[in-house]
């Protein structure tokens, strides 16, 4: 059984984030969209609204499933029994950090393999960050996001009634 680990914040997924699943579904015989607790990031959403999010929007990819960690990523890949921690890489700017994080998980981990992914080219311009601004501000996001993120995207940012 082939494992993959796909780490993030998926604050909130995104189309790129979900294209790249898509493609590591086909790879391994189980992808574990992890997603992470990370409290040093102020994320919009709560950790169990992101795994939520992510459930239903793989919801029809069979070997693909949302869980969520805290702890050393290394050490989550290990206890889930998986051998590959997959990431998506956009552009250069992506590069220089995710080298540094798979070579230090190599060091702290050397059976754990990291696998970059390339999105869609029309998913390379997309991130979380973007997408919360283009909401705040009222834009559509609908074809950056899965529909079930565009609606928590309305409802979390919904402007308080005074
Ligand atoms: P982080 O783990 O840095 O908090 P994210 O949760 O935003 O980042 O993303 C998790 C992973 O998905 C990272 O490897 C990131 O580079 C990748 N990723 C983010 N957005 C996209 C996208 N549009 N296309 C492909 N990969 C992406």
């Amino acid at each position: 059984m082939r494992i993959a680990i796909y780490p993030g914040s998926f604050d909130p997924l995104t189309n790129g984030h979900l294209d790249v699943v898509q493609r590591a579904a086909k790879l391994f015989d189980r992808v574990i969209v992890a997603v992470a607790k990370n409290e040093s990031k102020h994320a919009l959403f709560t950790l169990a609204e992101r795994v939520a999010m992510v459930k239903k929007a793989v919801a029809d990819l069979p070997n693909v499933e949302a869980d969520s960690f805290d702890c050393l990523l290394v050490e989550y890949v290990v206890a889930r029994k998986a051998r590959a921690i997959v990431r998506g890489l956009r552009a250069v700017s992506d590069f220089e950090f995710e080298f540094q994080l798979a070579l230090m998980n190599r060091k702290l981990e050397e059976n754990v393999e990291t696998i970059f992914m390339m999105p869609k080219d029309t998913y390379t311009f997309l991130s979380s960050r973007i997408v919360k601004e283009i909401a705040r501000l009222g834009g559509d996001v609908s074809q950056f996001v899965p529909p079930n993120v565009q609606i928590a995207l309305q409802k979390k940012l919904k402007p308080a009634k005074k």
